[in-house]
């Protein structure tokens, strides 16, 4: 027998069954070579291993018949209702098969057609028959019936089951064994599937324990290979690049300690020696500081600054809005420039003229700022930092892995890294998309903090709502009402949803019209606003989720929000997260008239509870791991069989076997071979960046 080559790269069109005209159909479904068609994987099985005979057949239960068609009729009932029947026959038996208003089918069911049936017996009089067929496929001649799970693929009206099935089946009869990329050691000590078994077995199990065993072991691969790129990032941080090394915490660090207008917390006091330490070792910092809003980052990132500038670096604090960046600036000069640190701030505003920009940018260079906050504008080309040791990332969720990369590209030694985030983070998600940073957790909250009484309210009960907002206004307090919406567009006008606009113009020109009222969304220029609100000049600020992140009011009590059913469910919380910061009781009230009973039940959930985490979880069971990050920022390639809840335990297996892995010699090469393995053609690139 003559051995052609087999690759998986080749194109699909190859594929027994497949061809030129189909090659150009799937490619509509990314399908173009023979590995993608391979990690084309089922979307569900059907259960076709107890194949019933006609004979045996009982009304009312589920069958899957296997026989040939004869006496295929098709029938107008009357308008609207249409009928093919036909009889099907096997060795012990026949009976009649129908569909319904299924014309198109009239000619693919041929005279002697072998077909695989599955459906529910119903019975006409005495007789059994099949009137509700869930799926039926028409054996090609000689085709053997799958006696075990059969795949039920993700189709269109062109390539249907029947197509996919044979495809599939034909590709993996023509591939060679697959390449395993595991060490036998880690395969024998987790009881995992090979490579080659599972690739077959996803497709056709030969048993519910077999899909399960290839499940398992495919999903391995998929996790396996992320950590194993997470490890790859961190050995380069650790042995190709040198940190930065800083002295142990010193005078000024201390003066700044003492002059904060508290004490820290257990919590913030931990993590901030756990910073310490690692900006005191060579090796580059890599952290994550998770902590829920309110519990006191802004205070941890000011300390490791200042200990960056103790030690003659320069700091950099990236923050996700100009509002934040803004706030920062304001609290960091305030409390810094008494001890001779220059604070700088580098957002939109400060560079919108060309000199403006040169301006702050030789600043940077010339090490005249210590300090520079700032917005995505710090990652922007032409900004050189002379001596940049450590680099902040607040509420980072926004940043993904790419643009962590690029910002430690800043500067010539390699800065430490401390990223900041509120958004409480699933293990499994730390350990994939964030696998390249260890983790420090802020658990407690500054003494004397309320829990914010949050309460769910309808549309009718609107202005007693505002009332209650303005009695805690005129006790002194203030207050923010979020929208949705900055304004109505032509396609949102329909559906009732209020603007940001349209609500300050009904609330400071009706019932707060006696009352210092503002607003301010992404579109406008917020700064003097926001500098108003916090100096207590401005009592109700109307806004869209602009302040969604660290804004810091301590006196500003009461958040009104609404039409809530529009946002997540971490969205609200960060939203109410603005409130409840001082010693005041705080109060939420989420205003949905929503009738969707999905809708009320996530609201109930913000009532009845003021754990992050939970509701994080909650917010990652409706959207998906992709939109909690916002659409692929996190520059991961997406999992296709492994599931960020069901396989933490997976996940955890596969991120100690990687690093004894990548400690065992794996090289970028093996480690590119791998991705494309288990994710396609498609992330090649990814491991170049
Ligand atoms: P987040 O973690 O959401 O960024 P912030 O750092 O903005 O929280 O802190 C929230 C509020 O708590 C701020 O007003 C801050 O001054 C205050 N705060 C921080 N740490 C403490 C502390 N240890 N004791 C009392 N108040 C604190
Ligand atoms: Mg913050």
């Amino acid at each position: 027998m003559s051995r052609t080559v087999f690759e998986l790269s080749d194109s699909v069109m190859y594929v027994k069954g497949v061809g030129p005209a189909r090659a150009k159909a799937l490619e509509k479904l990314n399908i173009v070579t023979k590995r993608n068609l391979l990690m084309h994987y089922p979307r569900t099985y059907e259960d076709h291993r107890r194949i019933t005979k006609i004979a045996n057949v009982k009304v009312g239960e589920q069958a899957i018949l296997v026989g040939r068609l004869s006496n295929i009729e098709f029938r107008e009932v009357r308008r609207g209702l249409s009928m093919i029947t036909a009889t099907l026959r096997d060795e012990t038996g026949s009976l009649q098969v129908i569909w319904f208003n299924q014309e198109y089918l009239r000619k693919k069911l041929s005279e002697g057609a072998r077909l695989v049936v599955i459906g529910k017996i119903t019975s006409r009089g005495l007789f059994p028959e099949m009137s509700q067929i869930t799926s039926f496929s028409i054996l090609s001649a000689g085709e053997i019936v799958h006696l075990g799970i059969m795949p039920v693929y993700p189709a269109t009206a062109s390539l249907n089951q029947a197509f996919f099935r044979t495809a599939i089946r034909n590709l993996l009869d023509s591939m060679p064994t697959v390449e395993e990329m595991l060490p036998r050691e880690i395969l024998i000590r987790l009881g995992l599937l090979s490579r080659d078994k599972a690739v077959r077995a996803i497709h056709f199990p030969a048993s519910p324990e077999e899909l399960q065993a290839a499940r398992r072991r495919l999903a391995f691969d998929e996790l396996f290979t992320i950590q194993c790129g997470l490890m790859l990032l961190k050995r380069r941080v650790q042995e190709e690049q040198l940190g930065i090394v800083c002295k142990k915490n010193g005078e000024l660090v201390e003066k700044v300690l003492a002059s904060l207008p508290f004490s820290l917390t257990k919590d913030q006091r931990k993590v901030f020696a756990e910073v310490a330490r690692d900006m005191e070792s060579s090796m580059p910092m890599r952290r994550l500081v998770q902590g829920d809003v309110g519990s006191g980052k802004t205070a941890v990132a000011m300390l490791a600054l200042v200990k960056a500038v103790e030690n003659g670096f320069q700091g950099a604090f990236m923050a996700p809005t100009e509002i934040l960046a803004g706030q920062h600036y304001e609290t960091f000069t305030k409390m810094l420039s008494g001890f001779g640190i220059r604070v700088g701030l580098l957002s939109a505003k400060v560079t919108r003229t060309k000199k403006m920009r040169e301006e702050i940018y030789r600043q940077i260079s010339e090490h005249e700022l210590d300090i520079v906050i700032g917005t995505h504008a710090l990652i922007q080309e032409g900004v050189q930092f002379a001596k940049l040791g450590l680099i902040i990332t607040d509420e980072q969720h926004r940043f993904g892995v790419s643009q962590r990369a690029r910002l430690g590209k800043k500067s010539d030694v390699t800065p430490d890294m401390l990223v900041m985030t509120a958004t409480p983070i699933p293990r499994t998600m730390t350990l994939t998309v964030y696998g390249d940073l260890e983790v420090s957790l802020i658990k407690e909250m500054p003494p004397g903090r309320k829990p914010v009484e949050t309460k769910v309210k309808n549309i009718r009960s609107r202005n007693k709502v505002y009332e209650f907002v303005r009695g805690e206004i005129l006790k002194g307090r203030q207050a923010y009402v979020v929208c949705p919406l900055i304004e109505h567009s032509d396609s949102e006008r329909l559906s009732y949803v209020d603007s940001a606009e349209e609500t300050f113009e009904r609330l400071s020109e009706g019932i707060f019209s006696d009352i210092p009222c503002a607003l301010i969304h992404g579109r406008m220029r917020s700064d003097e606003v926001m500098e108003k609100f916090r100096a207590g000049e401005i009592k109700l600020l109307v806004s869209t989720t602009v302040i969604e992140v660290g804004v810091d009011v301590p006196n500003a009590t009461v958040m009104v929000i609404e039409n809530a059913e529009r946002f997540g469910l971490s969205q609200l919380h960060q939203l109410r997260g603005r409130v409840g910061r001082g010693a005041e009781k705080s109060y939420c009230f989420l205003i949905s008239d929503s009738k969707a009973s999905v809708a009320k039940s996530r609201l109930d959930l913000m009532e009845s509870t003021n754990d992050g985490f939970v509701l994080a979880e909650e917010d990652l069971k409706i959207r998906g791991p992709g939109q909690f990050f916002g659409e692929s920022q996190h520059g991961l390639p997406d999992l296709k069989i492994a599931n960020v809840f069901r396989d933490v335990e997976t996940l955890q297996e596969a991120r100690t076997a990687a690093e004894k892995f990548v400690a065992s010699g794996l090289d970028l090469e093996d480690f590119r071979a791998n991705l494309v393995a288990v994710y396609g053609e498609k992330f090649s690139q990814v491991s170049q960046a």
